[in-house]
């Protein structure tokens, strides 16, 4: 099974992403998280990436794409799979349904989580002030988040469209607690595997 979760910045993909683990077993594959790991270890594809990474801008479909099919070759993407933070453009979302096309997969579900600009600035404020918590990131600053939600409008939003033309998108009231957020998507996600 093949899960995309989509939203803005801080309308809590990971959280929800993580959520999905525990509770049917995936493997979440979040391509902020593998990015920021390179940044961290320093390695080629992290020098590549940083200035942008910090800026809060989007990362070449090209490089973003070389990162996703190597990932999609390993033998525990079977237990099936939760996207985080991927696809983010038009373009990745076209490639993901080829690589997938070409393994005799599909994307089953697209979790939309609904969350309102102001509501996302809160969250990203207190995300960054929580001090010392490994969530912190150098990219949460109300600045940076601005810049993101940018490139969210402009590049992401479309996907939308796309994947409600295939009628496989699902909207979420991203605006409720953690919780109740989690019961609404693990519904979704339960009544696909009933089917
Ligand atoms: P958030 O959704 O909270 O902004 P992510 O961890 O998903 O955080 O992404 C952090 C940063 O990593 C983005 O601002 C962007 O620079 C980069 N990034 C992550 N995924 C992609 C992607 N699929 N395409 C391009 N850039 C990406």
């Amino acid at each position: 099974m093949n899960i995309i979760l989509l939203g803005p910045p801080g309308s809590g993909k990971g959280t929800q992403a993580r959520r999905l683990v525990v509770s049917f077993g995936f493997l979440q594959i979040s391509t902020g998280e593998i990015l920021r790991e390179a940044v961290i270890s320093g390695n080629e594809l992290g020098k590549k990436i940083k200035s942008t990474m910090d800026a809060g801008g989007l990362i070449s479909d090209k490089l973003v794409l070389e990162v996703i099919r190597d990932r999609l070759e390993e033998p525990d993407c079977k237990r099936g799979v939760v996207f985080d933070g991927f696809p983010r453009t038009v373009a990745q979302a076209e490639a993901l349904e080829d690589i997938k096309r070409a393994k005799g997969e599909t994307i089953d579900i697209v979790i939309m989580l609904d969350v309102d600009d102001e509501a996302l600035i809160t969250r990203i404020e207190e995300r960054a002030t929580r001090a010392g918590v490994d969530e912190a990131r150098s990219d949460d600053t109300v600045e940076i988040l601005k810049h993101r939600l940018q490139a969210y409008r402009a590049w992401t939003a479309p996907i939308i469209p796309f994947y409600a033309d295939r009628g496989i998108l699902e909207r979420v009231d991203g605006m409720k607690d953690i919780k109740e957020v989690g019961r609404t998507v693990n519904k979704i996600v339960d009544s696909f595997r009933s089917n």
